[in-house]
């Protein structure tokens, strides 16, 4: 049966292959499909469009889409999507300003706490020859600090300084799961709740189902247990909504696959056909909200 993964990170934000390498990666499992979707931007879909003909797979466009309620980080994916609608282009980069920031305040605050990590150094681990539509992450500020050997490994870095709750974490100002839903509605595209199990925060996820905002959730995460899996499926069952999967890939740092191998959870081609479907009735409602009335009276 054909198989699509949904979910992979590329260079374009905090993975470490390239897009172009995650779909040969997706070829060579076997799958049929596979979403590219980078933290805040959509600089990668080009080159993994172009790559997809090179081997015979499709791919599905996408992006993941930081945002935050009641101080929980809640990433919206979206699929789809016009990655060529300004307002949308223009909607990302602000996301990523405030990222880049979000990165500086880390940096002094870790500064503070005694680990004296520059900003050039970061973007040594980053990669210099990142282009300007690229997102930097916590993961690269993880790998830096392994570099200057103020922590033995990334899951140190993230345990002891960057993951939520610890002394260098920065919670930003972020937009609301509905202002990300509607962007990526308003660009024509499906929008989907991300690994909902990493939240802790059912009640929140359900609103996003309930309320007619989300087309979907992300049922099949690596990171899911098969009881997670159960409910998340049953939860889109019960609103209506697609279920959908991925590994959410970001390459193999320092013998760790995180978060599992591409194809690790994955959807089936009717899944994909569901999103497409959804993305064309959001276009075509766009086309007939827009002043010039392009959806009836042209064709
Ligand atoms: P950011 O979007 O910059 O806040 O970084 C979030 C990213 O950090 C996630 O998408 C993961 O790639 C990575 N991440 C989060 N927690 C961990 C962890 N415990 N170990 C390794 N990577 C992590
Ligand atoms: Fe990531
Ligand atoms: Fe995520
Ligand atoms: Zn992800």
């Amino acid at each position: 049966m054909k198989r699509a993964d949904l979910h992979t990170h590329t260079t374009a934000s905090d993975g470490l292959h390239k897009p172009s390498e995650n779909v040969r990666m997706a070829a060579e499992a076997g799958l049929s499909a596979i979403g590219i979707t980078d933290h805040d931007t959509v600089a990668g879909l080009n080159e993994a469009r172009q790559a997809a003909k090179t081997y015979g797979i499709e791919v599905v466009p996408g992006v993941e889409i930081s945002t935050a309620q009641d101080g929980q980080d809640i990433h919206i994916l979206g699929y789809y999507a016009d990655d060529r609608d300004r307002v949308f282009l223009a909607r990302l980069a602000s996301q990523r300003r405030v990222r880049d920031s979000r990165n500086e305040l880390i940096v002094a605050k870790l500064n503070e706490l005694g680990v004296s990590l520059s900003w050039e150094t970061v973007l040594d681990a980053a990669g210099r020859d990142r282009g300007p539509d690229e997102t930097v992450g916590r993961p690269h500020i993880a790998e830096a600090m392994v570099r200057i050997g103020a922590v033995g490994s990334l899951q140190e870095a993230f345990d002891r300084y960057l993951a939520e709750g610890k002394p260098a974490y920065v919670l930003p100002p972020r937009i609301a799961p509905a202002e990300a839903i509607a962007w990526i509605h308003e660009a024509g595209g499906a929008a989907v709740v991300a690994h909902p199990g990493l939240y802790g925060a059912d009640e929140a996820v359900e609103s996003l189902l309930r309320d007619g905002f989300a087309d979907g959730v992300e049922a099949y995460h690596s990171d899911h247990t098969a009881e997670d899996e159960r409910r998340y499926a049953a939860m889109a069952e019960r609103y209506g909504v697609i279920a959908t999967g991925g590994s959410d890939f970001h390459g193999e740092r320092k013998g760790r696959v995180y978060h599992g191998p591409i194809g690790w959870r994955s959807a089936g081609a009717d899944v994909v056909h569901a999103l497409r479907e959804r993305a064309k009735d959001r276009r075509a409602a766009r086309l007939s909200d827009s002043p010039a009335g392009g959806g009836i009276a042209s064709d």
